[in-house]
């Protein structure tokens, strides 16, 4: 979120690092830590997604905890992730590991590396698991990942309910449990259950609904299965803007209706039976992000206005390489200069490829060359969600600023290695 002094710091830090930059404000993502967690009912866990944003500064400035705002744990999908949770400071044991195919050569490497909590995805994924830490000699656990048959919310991306790589379908879930249990199980316990619904739903009334339906049927599924609950999550869905300006959504309401649904669907959860935990990427570091771009040229083609900026979907490419178009916004970052007549235009990038869009005919003011632009909200999703090493360019340079200081510069590099 923009704050006082904001366009002056953005300017001298483009003119100090050139463009694509990313600058991430750790203040601002210690605020939505702090937001989150008022959100939620006191003493759950909430594992921050480093799909979002794997940057160590940022998944640092999560897991630390003050007084009154505890800190986030990971939850993490590869050994990439693995190593930016651990350089972060976070321990294994901090981590939850999902994804539905992970090898035995990555498992092995989370369990060396103390992780012991895993949601799984299938009687496969379950099975090879007990393989690889029964050979470490490690006892480990794993969440059921549960693909429910139905589903309540309207809005947002629908991660369950259809057909999907992702966890047990719900009603295969009594034959898959007793296929692991009569094949017994040497190194894992089955701890308890992992719902993914739905992401970023800016609609209060839709995310208590959806964790209502997903706290009723998590308690039925552990009776009728005899599936004891230690450890219980629930998702996430929290929103904020992506790529346009706008505050994170606050969900005031939560925090009461998820207790008494809580102590109506597991009401052992106040001893921490089941320990109730909840995920996020999005809300957490979305934020904290501002793409800076500088502008290279504008140009008229049959009518149409092109700004081309030095920031394509190499740099900025989580939505484009789903094949959807982000609504960005881009503001101009020059004393002076802000606001101004607007008119449309397509906001593309310097590959060579038509795809290379991030917006199209959206409302821009008037850029012209040498123009330095921001995208906020881009602290999610940005550079590791981006088509980073196509047409050979250079990754943005990353910068972490805190109290409008510099913490930290860097980049990441991809270069070839014999093999
Ligand atoms: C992607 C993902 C998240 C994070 O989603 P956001 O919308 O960024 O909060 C959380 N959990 C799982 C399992 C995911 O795959």
């Amino acid at each position: 979120m923009p704050r006082l002094g904001d366009e002056e710091l953005h300017a001298q830090l483009a003119e100090q690092y050139g463009t694509p930059l990313y600058v991430y404000d750790l203040d601002d993502i210690a605020e939505a830590k702090s937001a989150l967690f008022s959100w939620l009912p006191e003493g759950v866990d909430v594992y921050y997604a480093l799909k979002a944003n794997p940057h160590p500064d940022l998944v640092r400035a999560l897991a630390t905890s003050q007084p009154g705002a505890p800190g986030c744990g990971a939850e993490i999908s590869s050994t990439g992730e693995l190593a930016a949770a651990l350089e972060a400071g976070l321990s294994g044991a901090d981590c939850l590991y999902t994804g539905p195919g992970k090898t035995e050569r990555e498992l092995d490497e989370a369990i060396r590396s103390g992780v012991r909590l895993f949601s799984t995805d299938s009687v496969t994924d379950v099975r090879r698991l007990d393989a690889v830490a029964a050979r470490c000699g490690a006892r480990v656990e794993a969440l059921l990942r549960v693909n429910a048959s139905s589903a309540s919310a309207t809005t947002s991306i629908r991660m369950t309910g259809t057909p999907t790589q992702f966890g047990f379908d719900s009603e295969a879930l009594p034959q898959a449990l007793a296929e692991l249990r009569s094949g017994g199980l040497s190194a894992v316990d089955l701890a308890g259950l992992h719902f993914f619904p739905l992401s970023n739903c800016a609609d209060e009334e839709n995310l208590i609904a959806e964790f209502g339906n997903t706290l009723r049927f998590a308690a039925e599924l552990s009776r009728s299965l005899d599936l004891p609950l230690r450890v219980l999550d629930i998702g996430g869905g929290f929103s904020v803007p992506y790529g346009v300006p706008g505050p994170r959504t606050d969900y005031p309401k939560l925090r009461a209706e998820l207790t008494a649904a809580l102590d109506l669907a597991v009401p052992g959860w106040r001893d921490g039976t089941p320990r109730i935990a909840f995920e996020s990427g999005r809300y957490l570091a979305g934020g904290c992000g501002t793409l800076l771009a500088g502008v290279t040229n504008v140009k008229v083609s049959r009518g149409r206005t092109f700004v081309i900026t030095d920031a394509g979907i190499n740099t900025f490419g989580g939505m484009s390489g789903l094949g959807r178009l982000l609504p960005v916004a881009a503001r101009p970052v020059a004393p002076g200069r802000t606001g101004g007549p607007t008119a449309r235009a397509s906001l593309v990038g310097p590959l060579c490829t038509p795809g290379d869009v991030l917006g199209r005919e959206i409302e821009l003011p008037a850029l012209e060359p040498g123009d330095l632009v921001a995208i906020p909200n881009t602290g999610a999703y940005g550079p590791t969600a981006s088509l980073l090493m196509f047409l050979g360019r250079p990754a943005p340079t990353e910068v972490a600023v805190h109290g409008g200081a510099v913490v930290s510069a860097s980049q990441l590099v991809h270069s070839r290695s014999p093999r």
